[in-house]
């Protein structure tokens, strides 16, 4: 295939991911923004083993197979709880990538530039391994907290701040070293092969630092990295496509770490340095009283008699798969003219927009899904509330309790409606660890037992 003929393609492979991106943002449109993405992708792919940069063919086909059935080994074997941790691994690969990429075109003797091309060259494989080791690292930590392998809890350092700013000195330092090693035709894979070692130490203790509940700023922040990762090895292999597309995944998701974090009332840089929100010293307050417990039956009945109703999906609504079961009720409920509405928190669940995907595979209309900024305030017009399956987004404690590590964020106001029913199997915490006194609020009932399963008695109930 001619050079311009793959320019061209990459123009219309990056046209088409700029395309997906914009449909990824509307629930309406984000199959067809899937759509795009899988195109410009096959584009992207097909011009680039065309270009005369392909020299052996044998061993790219061997990787694309070997990669393509992992991947679809993978995809079809995850179930959708699992979700995050897969995303949280691909990353990582993004990041392992370039690392090796980088290496690589280190040790690639074929590549005859010279002067100020060979430094800005050198700088481009320093810069690409330092975010690669990071990136690769840090998702190896976010996999294992996720799929709870390793402890949400924060790990907190004595000092981690100045441990952080030696090893970021230490990074420059070596930087420096590199370029004189590789300017003096030296030893420059010693300081290259240290600094790896720094950045794969930081990304581990950067992502160690980070409490349970600010785990969603992470995975956006790592994704983002991987972004910028994979820009980073467009600049090394001088591919604009990879250039562009990185440099869409490194803003995007630093654009959607920043949403996730006005939503959760952190700051950015308080979330990367740590500990956010166990900084107080004191201890959060235990939980007092006595939990009031429902049927199935009665759960019904209160629904029969109410008119306005708001359903707030959580984690557990995911494992439990009650997604169907919900639009069932839903639509019953709607049929005998009561208004139902759904109360999404941004960090609903275990991945940016979770709950948006349940609902959408289930059909639930999109005009009675409601962001908690547009319906926090109604809570007070609400009859009844039902929590699927969610805990640290109702959780009032991070309202008035300054000392809980939730503290500031802000959550979906249900108690302030007439009744709450809280759906759960037991009264377990959730994944921020911390106690929850909405449970035992005068006017919460809990209906124990899987969401599903009591969410079918609930229909059934409904229809008798
Ligand atoms: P939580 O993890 O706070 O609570 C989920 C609740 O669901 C648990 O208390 C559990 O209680 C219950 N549950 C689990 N399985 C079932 C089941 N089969 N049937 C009924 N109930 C079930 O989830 P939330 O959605 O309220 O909050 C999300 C949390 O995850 C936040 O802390 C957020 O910061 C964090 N997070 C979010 C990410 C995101 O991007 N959205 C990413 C990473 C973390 P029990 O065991 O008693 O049933």
């Amino acid at each position: 295939m001619s050079h311009s003929l793959v320019t061209m393609s990459y123009i219309v492979a990056a046209i088409l991911f700029i395309l997906s991106l914009s449909g990824l943002s509307n629930q309406e449109s984000a199959r067809k923004g899937n759509y795009y993405g899988m195109l410009g992708m096959a584009i992207a792919i097909i011009a680039t083993t065309l270009s005369a940069s392909v020299t052996v063919y044998s061993v790219l086909i061997a990787a694309i197979v070997i990669g393509g059935l992992i991947g679809a080994k993978a995809a079809l074997k995850v179930e959708m709880t699992q979700m995050p941790e897969l995303v949280a691994i691909m990353h990582s690969l993004v990041g392992l990538a370039a690392v090796l990429v980088g290496y690589a075109n280190f040790m690639d003797s074929s590549i005859a530039i010279t002067g100020v091309e060979k430094t800005i060259h050198e700088v481009e494989i320093y810069i690409g391994i330092l975010i690669g080791a990071v990136t690769f690292s840090g998702s190896v930590i976010a996999f294992g907290k996720l799929s709870e392998k390793i402890n949400g809890k924060p790990l907190l350092l004595p000092g981690r701040h100045w441990f952080n700013l030696a090893l970021l000195f230490a990074v420059i330092g070596l930087g420096a070293m590199f370029l004189q090693q590789t300017e003096a035709g030296g030893e420059a894979i010693i300081p290259l092969a240290i600094m790896t070692a720094i950045a794969v130490l930081f990304g581990i203790h950067m992502v160690m630092a980070i409490g349970g509940a600010d785990m969603p700023v992470v995975i956006s922040m790592l994704n983002s990295y991987s972004g910028w990762a994979a820009a980073a090895t467009g600049f090394m292999l001088s591919n604009d496509l990879l250039i562009v597309t990185g440099a869409l995944v490194g803003s995007s998701g630093a654009i959607l770490s920043y949403i996730m974090c006005r939503a959760m009332n952190r700051h950015f840089l308080s979330v990367i340095a740590g500990g956010f929100g166990t900084a107080s010293g004191g201890e959060a307050a235990a939980i007092e009283g006595e939990v009031q417990p429902i049927e199935a039956e009665e759960v019904a009945k209160l629904l029969q008699d109410s008119k306005n109703i708001m359903i707030i999906p959580g984690y557990g609504m995911a494992v439990a798969q009650a997604q169907h079961t919900v639009n069932e009720i839903t639509k019953l409920l709607r049929d005998k003219g009561k208004k139902v509405g759904f109360g999404i928190h941004p960090v609903a669940g275990r991945m940016p927009g979770h709950m948006n995907v349940l609902l959408a595979e289930a059909k639930v209309p999109y005009d009675i899904v409601f962001e908690m900024d547009e319906i926090n305030d109604d809570f007070g017009n609400v009859d009844v509330s039902i929590v699927i399956g969610a805990n640290d987004i109702v959780n009032p404690s991070a309202l008035n309790d300054p000392n809980s590590p939730i503290a500031g964020m802000p959550v979906l106001e249900c108690w302030k409606g007439e009744t709450t029913i809280v759906l759960k199997r037991s009264m377990a915490s959730g994944y921020a660890g911390v106690g929850n006194p909405l449970f035992v609020l005068d006017n919460t009932r809990m209906l124990f037992g899987d969401a599903n399963t009591t969410m079918q008695a609930v229909l059934k109930a409904l229809k008798g």
